[in-house]
């Protein structure tokens, strides 16, 4: 029996869930939303799983790639996100190359962020229409071979400033400015959850993992 096999077998209404990523400011954020919910979030890290690739061009084509491989190596129920920045100005750039804006890739995850970020103003310079949403796509899949993968997503709207500003969160985030005004990076993890792409799409995820899952496997 194949991993993507034995993962087909039965959903428990809440238990262990793979999550098909290694970035430790999302496995915070998605912990702390799904552990009221008895979902507790294993990383693929723990399975000495690598990364998959993200070669295609929609934010839910990687979520699912990412999410078919996890659970095909675990045999667990997966969730995967694909996230990233779209800027109105770029055409929607960075995009699904958010996460490797500035090429080559840097050392760390904190000097490819600043690299990025770099960029990201370089390609900016000059220009008065900023606007940009963060995006978010969550995949949730009870097996490898899952004909209906849970698909949600959330967007935070807002643009992009001048210099950066705040010491919280990862990525973008000091170059993000809200609505309201200062910088995703100057809001408290708590905030953040509350008002991010990832929280809007976990969020609506959950009731489609309750009703969906939870329904069929108490049937
Ligand atoms: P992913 O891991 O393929 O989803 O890549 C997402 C990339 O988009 C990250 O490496 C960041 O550069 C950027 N990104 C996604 N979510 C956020 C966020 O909440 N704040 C800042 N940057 C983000």
């Amino acid at each position: 029996m194949s991993a993507g096999q034995r993962g087909a077998v039965s959903v428990p209404a809440a238990g262990n869930i793979v999550l098909a990523s290694g970035n430790p400011g999302k496995l915070a954020e998605l912990s702390a939303l799904l552990a009221p919910l008895g979902w507790r979030l294993r990383t693929q890290a723990e399975f000495d799983l690598a990364e998959a690739d993200e070669p295609h061009p929609t934010f839910v084509e990687n979520a699912l790639a990412k999410a078919r491989h996890a659970s095909f190596h675990t045999g667990l129920p997966a969730l995967a996100d694909d996230s990233g920045l779209c800027v109105d100005a770029l055409g929607g750039l960075p995009g699904v190359r958010s996460a490797r804006y500035a090429t080559p890739a840097a050392a760390s995850r904190a000097q490819q962020d600043a690299a990025n970020n770099a960029l990201l103003l370089q390609h900016m310079q000059g220009m008065t229409q900023r606007s940009a949403r963060f995006v978010c796509v969550i995949v949730a899949l009870r097996h490898a071979a899952d004909p209906e993968p849970l698909i949600a997503q959330g967007e935070l709207c807002g643009h992009i400033g001048t210099i950066a500003q705040g010491d919280g969160g990862f990525g973008y985030d000091p170059l993000f400015v809200l609505p309201g005004g200062g910088t995703l990076a100057q809001c408290t993890a708590a905030d953040k959850n509350r008002i991010s792409h990832r929280g809007q799409a976990l969020r609506a995820l959950l009731p489609l993992l309750q009703t969906r899952w939870g329904s069929r496997e108490r049937v």
